[in-house]
């Protein structure tokens, strides 16, 4: 088994049932559904057969709804054309009647009064940075801004704004409509574009709880980090969310391209520290779009990654609208396991724990124990998920198999590193689950007899204070 999990973008190249399963089989763990594409009646088809193939495979499929999120984009009705050097205003659409005339071309932003956070010294990138203007000077409905390329200005492309501070609600319409719409569905998690603050993950939060009834568990909240503004306050971020993304293609337009995979190897630090799953997204294989095989360059993107112990890495138009879509999971899974098989991979073991409790030290010990004894794998009971979290944060190299009796918690663990979930629904004999956990191991090949393993049973419900290391554990 790989312990590095693959995140698959599904679209028209992927969404049949039959490329699902071919995907699920290839070592996809997670499938994440685009919100800024497909209708509701779309996704709910997805939704449905992606849950048919985990039951038919036995084996967790996550489901990720990504929100489209408050992006900016250019709201005039005709194309501009602009070349550098040249003087633009820039407006927005709620004044796009009011202005007064000029001979000075005007760009429209599509949200109302955003052009006001625009101040001298303010960059604005459009169409994934390839056509840059930078702000010059203020006037009440305008801001006056210099051309620094040549190009053609379309009508609904995406503008970044990196330096302004812009006061927009992380849910636009679209994605409250979304948003109740996942939440029915009950996905596992919800991802949130453009994140820029604790704030921001609090409101949605907010809003989930808003709408689910009481006592009902929310989808996770997984924030893709791709603006200025979140590198500012990763650590707040980091802190308030339940996972991070780090969603390298805007955020290779906001920062330097020169500086993404430090911000990579950062963030994802921080996020192993925290012990919060952390997936790198973005043009880890794009050229397979097209062609059959990776690009060397692609390839050591994936070892990378991996390398740095991310719990996932992802696909996004080489699995939605790619020609080989089964075969690029099949080269990520190749690459994952040979990178994680070599010497190259031990880079792991100094990295702190930010928690610091009686439960996540004894996990420590849990790890120190496996590791002493060479033990195959670490057996544990997980209700909620945490605990095989926290013992993914060690990185081990024995594997962990969770036990759980929540179908949430199932599939949510199908995003932890090196987590292989097993599911005993709705039963409350938790005391009989390790057992029947290894005889399903047993069965599906990831232990044999003679195997040494840890086993730890941690807090059971109704025995909230007792914690209980039950050691070493041969298999027979
Ligand atoms: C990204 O920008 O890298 C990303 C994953 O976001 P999206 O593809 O949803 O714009």
């Amino acid at each position: 088994m790989k312990n590095t999990k693959i995140v698959t973008t599904i679209g028209p190249a992927s969404e049949s049932k039959d490329v699902l399963r071919a995907l699920a089989n290839a070592g996809m763990n997670v499938v994440r559904l685009n919100f800024s594409h497909g209708k509701h009646d779309w996704h709910r088809e997805i939704i449905n057969r992606v849950r048919e193939v985990s039951l038919e495979l036995g084996q967790p499929i996550g489901i990720l709804a990504d929100l489209q999120g408050p992006r900016i984009r250019i709201g005039n009705d005709t194309e501009l054309r602009i070349t550098e050097g040249q003087s633009v205003r820039v407006s927005d659409i709620s004044r796009k009647d009011t202005l007064s005339a000029s001979d000075t071309p005007t760009i429209l932003l599509d949200i109302a009064s955003i052009s006001d956070a625009l101040e001298p010294g303010h960059l604005l990138l459009i169409e994934d940075g390839t056509i840059r203007l930078s702000v010059t000077g203020r006037e009440q409905d305008f801001a006056l801004a210099t051309a620094l390329t040549d190009g053609l200005i379309k009508p609904r492309k995406g503008i970044n704004l990196p330096d302004s501070k812009l006061d927009l609600p992380i849910l636009c319409d679209k994605d409250r409509k979304d948003l109740s719409f996942v939440l029915k569905e009950g996905v596992d998690f919800v991802g949130l574009s453009f994140v820029g603050s604790a704030t921001d993950i609090e409101s949605a939060r907010e809003a989930m709880r808003a709408e689910l009834p009481e006592g009902m568990r929310l989808p996770e909240i997984v924030s893709k980090i791709e603006r200025k503004e979140a590198i500012r306050n990763i650590d707040e971020i980091i802190k308030a969310t339940d996972a991070i993304m780090v969603a390298r293609g805007d955020l290779g337009i906001e920062m330097p391209e020169s500086e993404v995979t430090l911000l990579q190897k950062d963030i994802i630090r921080r996020s192993l520290m925290s012990v919060k799953p952390v997936i790198v997204a973005t043009q880890m294989m794009k050229s397979m779009t097209e062609q059959p095989i990776p690009t060397r360059a692609e390839v050591s993107d994936v070892t990378n990654a991996v390398v740095d112990h991310a719990d996932a890495v992802m696909l996004s138009e080489e699995s939605a609208m790619g020609k080989y879509p089964v075969e690029t999971v099949a080269m990520m899974r190749e690459i994952i396991t040979k990178t994680e098989e070599s010497p190259f991979d031990d880079v792991y073991g100094t990295l702190d724990l930010n928690i610091h409790s009686e439960y996540a030290t004894l996990i420590r010990s849990v790890y120190e124990l496996a590791k002493s004894f060479e033990a195959k794998a670490i057996l544990l009971l997980s209700v909620s998920g945490f605990t095989a979290r926290l013992a993914s944060h060690f990185r081990p190299d024995t594997g962990i198999l969770a036990a759980t009796n929540d179908r949430r918690t199932y599939d949510r663990l199908a995003l932890a590193w090196g987590v292989r979930p097993y599911l005993f629904e709705g039963d409350q004999k938790l005391d009989t689950f390790v057992d029947r956990m290894v005889d399903q191991a047993k069965e599906d090949g990831s232990l044999s007899v003679g195997d040494q393993t840890v086993v730890f049973l941690g807090r059971v419900p109704g025995e909230r204070d007792m914690m209980r290391l039950v050691g070493i554990r041969e298999i027979r």
